[in-house]
């Protein structure tokens, strides 16, 4: 029998709002990131091993419905966020799963990612495959059979939550094109160019806008610190 203990979802959800970044609140939320270190520090074994127990109404069905026996949560719990002194297999973390599930209303789904062994280490290597359709038939297809409603609801927001979430670390290539959802990991962004009396920025050269940035450390496999490249089209 499942027993409150003083988490709630919704508690947590609060607190991996604050984590975003760049810290500006002129840039709209669905351009920004959360940082792998900082959801890392908000997901300690003890935090996650409440979440998965959560008592909310909706956690509650939800597992419910995806497993109705209760699973053994310590194990879950150490699954998800890995032992970075382990073994290979120990070290892969759900941290970035559970983060994006968190995010959009739904952490108890999380038990269908550790049921079909996907964790944080295949959804960085093909953030494209998860889509709506992919994430309900594979991870959640009771609750996409029970309550379509909401499968959908869940499967269309990870859609587009994911890309806040799973963000490419900048390497070597002198040059990268991304899809155009993509959130990059980058800090002091500004525009650059041929600066007019009135202080407005003027591109410079053709087709495009350039910028300025910061990596965040964590995504930098460069070692040069602040580039600049073609990052946007102009429209015509
Ligand atoms: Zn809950």
């Amino acid at each position: 029998m499942e027993t409150w203990n003083g988490l709630c979802c919704s508690t947590l959800r609060m607190e991996l709002d604050t984590l975003s970044s760049p810290d500006d609140s002129n840039i709209p939320d669905n351009q920004k990131f959360f940082p792998k270190s900082r959801i890392r520090s908000l997901f300690s074994y003890d935090q996650v091993l409440q979440l998965l127990q959560c008592s909310c109404h909706q956690c509650f069905i939800i597992r419910n419905i995806i497993s109705p026996r209760a699973p053994a949560y310590h194990k879950l719990a150490s699954r998800i966020v890995g032992n970075p002194n382990g073994s290979r297999s120990a070290k892969r973390t759900y941290i970035l799963i559970l983060a994006i599930l968190l995010c959009i209303g739904s952490p108890a789904l999380i038990i269908g990612f550790l049921q079909r062994d996907s964790g944080d280490p295949e959804i960085e290597e093909d953030l494209e495959k998860f889509t709506s359709d992919y994430t309900q038939q594979t991870f959640w297809p009771k609750l996409r059979e029970i309550k379509p409603f909401w499968s959908k609801t869940f499967g269309d927001r990870f859609r587009w939550k994911k890309y806040n979430f799973v963000v490419p670390t900048i390497g070597h290539e002198i040059f990268s094109l991304y899809s155009e959802s993509v959130v990059l990991p980058f800090v002091e962004q500004r525009r650059i160019g041929h600066v007019e009396p009135d202080g407005t920025v003027v591109s410079e050269g053709a087709y495009g806008h350039t910028y300025a940035f910061k990596i965040l450390e964590e995504y930098d496999a460069i070692s040069v610190r602040i580039c600049n490249l073609g990052l946007e089209q102009d429209d015509g």
